[in-house]
């Protein structure tokens, strides 16, 4: 009975601990796991970089702390670097997500085309997009991550709706009809007008 007793407590607290030690791994897995946006120590410039979310999870299981890189968009050439970077997202892997950047960034703005205002971004929605100096709507998801730093300095941000139908537009000028309005450099509707979207263009059938 008394033996009975021990193996069960035993087992029950082999049970607890192994479950702790998963929680506790599982949430350094989800606290480095997605691509990230650091600061190249070496270049000074944005470099997207991946940490070895898996490895780091199994050191925890053993108690230990490791983390390292997985990818970096500097890589193969800069393989053997030092991985200073790190150190960034040490303090804070959440805000390091490119996801977190894209999402900073549209947040609180406005289509350029229709003025829109940008909700929070969901990973199931539609990507939205953004137009530079050469007039040609893109994705944010179709950009290297490493240069969307850059890229937000110089570039508007463009609804889905928008980007599908300027796309159309370029891809099909001989099947649309100009409404010009008050626009900027880009094509972008200034302050002071409101558009539909596709309002701008006009399919001929
Ligand atoms: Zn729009």
């Amino acid at each position: 009975m008394r033996a009975n007793f021990l193996f069960i407590s035993a087992t029950v607290l082999l049970a607890l601990v192994v479950a702790i030690v998963g929680v506790v791994a599982m949430r350094v897995y989800l606290r480095y796991r997605g691509k990230m946006l650091v600061r190249c120590p070496e270049t000074g410039k944005a470099a997207a970089v991946k940490v070895a979310a898996g490895d780091a999870a199994r050191c925890a299981l053993l108690g230990q702390d490791d983390i390292h890189l997985k990818e970096c968009s500097r890589w193969p050439e800069r393989q053997n670097c030092g991985q200073a970077c790190l150190s960034q997202v040490g303090q804070d892997p959440q805000n390091c997500l490119v996801w977190t950047k894209v999402a900073d960034w549209y947040r609180g703005r406005t289509c350029a085309y229709c003025h829109k205002p940008f909700d929070e971004l969901h990973w199931h929605d539609h990507r939205p997009a953004l137009i530079g100096p050469d007039m040609k709507t893109v994705q944010w998801s179709d950009v290297a991550p490493q240069d969307l730093p850059e890229i937000f300095e110089t570039h508007l941000p463009v609804c889905w709706s928008c980007h599908i139908a300027k796309t159309f537009r370029r891809q099909h000028p001989e099947r649309v009809v100009d409404r010009p309005g008050n626009r900027g450099p880009m094509g972008e509707l200034l302050t002071g007008h409101t558009e539909e979207h596709h309002s701008s263009s006009t399919a001929r059938s």
